[in-house]
């Protein structure tokens, strides 16, 4: 590693970053910021008061005009020069990353590259923006829309993906002519700091991105999307705050996208290649430690090949490195807080009282940090708690189904519909499976659907908007529809 932990730490910002300035929060307080592989405090940024938060949204409102005529090629080129300087300094991006939120190095450069290409995507975006011009239909007068970005946006995200949940709404933003105020996660706000800095360096001007750190998000969030200068509300998180936060966005009727929680569904047929179903749940379940919106939460296996499919997961997933996310060949860290671990071990302890076998794992790996130890259960009956919410780390159930039709009830019996995955050779079966499954996205024959240039996003209590692809630019553009009598 090119970068010492003690020269990164010490480079990263934390302050606010308002109007293009570093500065305090106006309470001079701070908060600290906890390496989950120790428990230790990396160190403090400032803790942001609900006036912080109006200063950063007067910023943001302040550049809009400007911003939204700025030419798209020079957004695009912001973007483009971002993305060059992310991906120069994936090192010390990706260390950051792990420290804050202990994924391994590995997987946390995998990060970058994923968070960074939104960037590019949207550099490209940006000068795609156009409307429409039609003759009307009855003749006459001429048709025209214009898409013009939405106005100052508010973003909120997790602390599971700390850069790529920022770029895949930073992107589009800019793209569009949007400013902001991002709220990154208190548990990992390092990285949307740097990021911050690096954004200023790539030549975007004051007040386009606004970033508050703050302890207490439900009292400095609120009077922020009341505001009735906000015109964009965009929240990457649990359902639970989503709801709250679709309450409180009523007041101004503001513009919202929501990419919520998830219960995917990992299906493996029976003629599936069994060995690549493995080898994609161990992707679709242990990427990023199980702490993932689209990670596998059930794995339903038809019955004639569940008990070899379970043996070969269990033997994977108990062969893995488990330790602190930059020792060398670790290829699971700990989970985000002791709080987190104690909820997934509740969820294995109640499968396990209703039935449920352990074939490896189950239990808390002793000592500092908050290791959990990769577990797969069978026998899980239909009412283990951990069928029916996210579980949030290295556990995998297996449960059974005996043909198609039960396997996508199966799949569709939850509240949730971000990402299903199924394990097929039989092409008529993708198309029905997909027409049928009740999510927003399916991944076939592969553990991982994540993409820039792909719509990201869920339906039913998954949220609604999509991040990425043609569609992520809209979510920041608004339509004025032109009628002109020539
Ligand atoms: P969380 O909902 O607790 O927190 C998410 C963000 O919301 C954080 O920045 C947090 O500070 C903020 N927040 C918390 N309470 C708030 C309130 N009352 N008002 C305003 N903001 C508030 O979720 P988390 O634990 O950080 O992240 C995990 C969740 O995120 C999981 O449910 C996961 O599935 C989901 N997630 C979804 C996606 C997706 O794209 N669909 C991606 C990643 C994570």
């Amino acid at each position: 590693m090119a970068v010492s932990q003690k020269s990164l730490l010490a480079s990263v910002p934390t302050q606010l970053f308002i109007g293009g300035e570093w500065r305090d929060s106006l309470s001079a307080q701070t908060f600290p910021v906890h390496d989950p592989a120790t428990g230790g405090v990396l160190t403090e940024v400032a803790d942001a008061t609900i006036a912080d938060g109006t200063l950063a949204l007067d910023a943001a409102v302040a550049a809009q005009q400007d911003w939204a005529t700025t030419p798209p090629r020079e957004r695009g080129e912001i973007l483009r020069r971002a993305f060059e300087l992310i991906t120069e300094r994936a090192d010390e991006f990706a260390l950051l990353m792990t420290l804050e939120m202990g994924k391994p190095v590995a997987e946390a450069r995998g990060e970058v590259a994923y968070g960074a290409e939104f960037f590019r995507w949207f550099s490209e975006e940006a000068v795609r923006i156009h409307g429409r011009y039609a003759v009307n239909p009855a003749g006459g007068s001429r048709l025209l829309t214009m898409n013009k970005p939405v106005g100052p946006a508010f973003m909120i995200t997790p602390w599971n993906f700390p850069l790529a949940m920022g770029t895949r709404k930073i992107g589009p933003a800019i793209a569009a002519g949007c400013t902001m105020v991002m709220k990154p996660a208190s548990e990992t706000p390092l990285t949307m700091l740097a990021l911050a800095a690096l954004l200023t360096e790539a030549g975007l001007p004051d007040g386009v991105l606004n970033v508050i750190t703050t302890s207490d998000t439900a009292s400095v969030s609120e009077p922020i999307i009341r505001d009735p200068r906000l015109r964009k509300l965009t929240f990457t998180g649990s359902t639970a705050v989503g709801k709250l936060l679709v309450e409180q966005s009523a007041e101004q009727l503001l513009r919202v996208s929501m990419e919520l929680g998830g219960n995917a569904p990992f299906l493996v047929f029976d003629d599936a290649d069994v060995d690549a179903a493995v080898e994609g749940a161990m992707l679709a379940k242990m990427r990023n430690i199980g702490e993932a919106c689209t990670s596998a939460n059930r794995f339903l296996v038809h019955e004639s090949v569940a008990e070899e499919f379970a043996a070969a997961l269990a033997r994977r997933m108990g062969a893995l490195t488990v330790g602190k996310g930059t020792k060398a060949g670790v290829e699971v860290g700990p989970l985000i807080t002791d709080k987190a671990r104690d909820g997934v071990h509740e969820l294995v302890t109640d499968a396990v009282d209703r039935g449920a076998r352990v074939l490896t794992g189950g239990e808390k790996v002793a000592g500092r940090g908050h290791f959990y130890a990769p577990t797969v259960l069978t026998e899980v009956p239909a009412d283990a708690r951990l069928l029916r919410e996210e579980i949030f780390g290295p556990v995998a159930p297996v449960t059974t189904f005996a043909d198609e039709d039960e396997a996508v009830r199966l799949a569709n019996d939850t509240e949730y519909g971000l990402v299903a995955y199924a394990y097929t050779r039989d092409l008529g079966r993708v198309i029905r499976v997909s027409e049928a499954l009740e999510f927003g996205m399916v991944g076939v024959n592969t553990g991982i659907v994540s993409n820039a240039a792909a719509p990201f996003g869920g339906v039913k209590h998954s949220g609604f908007g999509r991040e990425g692809g043609f569609e992520g630019i809209h979510e920041y553009l608004e339509t004025t529809y032109v009628s002109l009598n020539p």
